[in-house]
């Protein structure tokens, strides 16, 4: 095998590869190598748009994960939100590493099951569970659901079988308004989801007086995509006002680095924002939760497209064979992403980088140097493990993104690209 370029002998290309997953390097060609695999041969045995992974970044980051707040409060659980990156590889990977899972309905408790997780070790969240839902969870014998309204009591009462006893966490909404695009911030008064304090305190004592239910403890989530430790530690104080259980499930929300500029606070800067807090307000033989999301997933993927046209005018439109199928988080939220040509890494001419739906939003960036860009590229998009393989769809007729992980050198295909048969495949007569 060739020798791998150490970063630092590309230092126009440094920051960029900051920002793919640790242990990304360049090959003596100039080309990106991911989990030890060159990305031109991920491309060309997989095909583009794929979603790739990382997977030692991945079990690494949920090591640090369970380090970073098990060192500071010992009796800590660290449950991944699904929801995040909902493939049945991921949940596998991370329920490995000894990671709680934390599912946003029936669908991420069967994949959640697929995946060989062990359902005492489940999480429930939903402000709209049905009841097909909360029977699935009770039947599986999930341990704890988040009841978010009264509603789910009055179901949870019903559904719960006599000799049966379901642990419930209430979700109160913490009142805190935190700095994120606003379809991203959870814990404003505003709320859907949760319940204020006055109004958990009731469904807390309805919990207490139910046979069926157990009153473990409380639960939060301020919002996502937060680079302020402060405003998720800001949650700890309301929830600790509601007295004392056995678990806080303080919600996930860490942000992650996604372009040069920003910087994400560290896994000990945010275990230490709330452990400090737990330690001033919440009872010492308390359980922990955290539930990231995001920061456990973002930066342990990339997208890899084609460049499939480019049109020079006012602007220099370089199209690829993906965009809004695979990658939402830019219309959705305005995220900002980087991306580089898979080959000539760093530096080049600002171009918008655009998709290929019937969609003028449908931009991956609207301006990102690229070096010499021209069609065939292979064009690598960092820090894509985050909520894109989760809303990925069919619009345009998209066959959906394949999800490849890659390591030590090996590239294995864990989710298949739709087909053309899929997009047909619910056609019923
Ligand atoms: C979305 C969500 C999370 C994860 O949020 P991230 O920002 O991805 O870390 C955790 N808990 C709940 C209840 C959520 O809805």
């Amino acid at each position: 095998m060739e020798r791998a370029t150490p970063i630092d002998e590309w230092p126009a290309a440094a920051a960029l590869l900051g920002l793919f997953p640790p242990g990304t390097v360049q090959d003596p060609n100039g080309t990106l190598v991911v989990g030890g695999v060159r990305l031109d041969v991920v491309a060309e045995r997989f095909g583009t748009p794929a979603i790739i992974v990382a997977e030692d970044a991945l079990r690494q980051r949920a090591r640090d994960y369970l380090a970073a707040f098990r060192g500071r409060w010992p009796r800590s659980d660290v449950a991944f939100a699904s929801k995040a990156f909902p493939c049945t590889a991921v949940q596998r990977v991370l329920a490995e590493e000894g990671l709680h899972l934390d599912v946003a309905g029936g669908g991420e408790i069967v994949s959640a099951m697929a995946a060989g997780a062990d359902p005492a070790r489940l999480v429930l969240h939903g402000n709209a569970k049905t009841t097909e839902e909360i029977e699935l969870a009770v039947g599986q014998g999930i341990g704890l659901v988040v009841v978010d309204n009264h509603d789910d009591i009055d179901r949870l009462e019903l559904i719960v079988p006599p000799g049966r006893v379901q642990d419930c966490l209430v979700r109160v909404i913490p009142g805190v308004a935190a700095t994120t695009h606003a379809s991203q911030a959870t814990g404003h008064t505003g709320s859907k989801f949760g319940l204020l304090p006055a109004e958990a305190a009731r469904a807390i004592i309805r919990i207490e007086h139910s046979p069926r239910l157990r009153m473990a403890g409380l639960h939060t989530h301020v919002g996502s995509q937060l680079l302020d430790v402060d405003e998720l530690a800001a949650a700890v104080a309301p929830v600790a006002a509601l007295g004392h259980f056995e678990v806080y499930d303080l919600g996930g929300g860490l942000g992650a680095r996604y372009t040069y500029a920003e910087q994400a606070p560290t896994l000990d800067a945010y275990a230490e924002a709330l452990v400090g807090q737990a330690r001033v307000l919440l009872p010492a033989e308390a359980r922990l939760i955290v539930e990231p999301g995001r920061s456990m997933v973002a930066a342990a993927a990339c997208t890899l497209y084609r460049v499939t046209t480019i049109k020079r005018g006012v602007v220099t439109h370089v199209a690829v064979d993906g965009g809004m199928g695979d990658n939402l988080e830019v219309s959705l939220t305005g995220q900002r992403f980087e991306a580089t040509i898979a080959d000539r890494v760093g530096g080049g001419q600002p171009v918008a980088l655009v998709g290929r739906h019937c969609e003028s939003g449908d931009q991956l960036i609207d301006s990102v140097p690229l070096r010499d860009a021209a069609v065939g590229d292979l064009l690598a998009v960092p820090v894509t493990g985050a909520y894109c393989y989760t809303m990925s769809n069919q619009y345009n007729g998209a066959r959906r993104v394949p999800v490849v992980f890659v390591r030590g050198g090996e590239a294995r295909l864990v989710v298949r690209r739709d087909t053309w048969d899929d997009l047909l495949s619910r056609d019923v007569g």
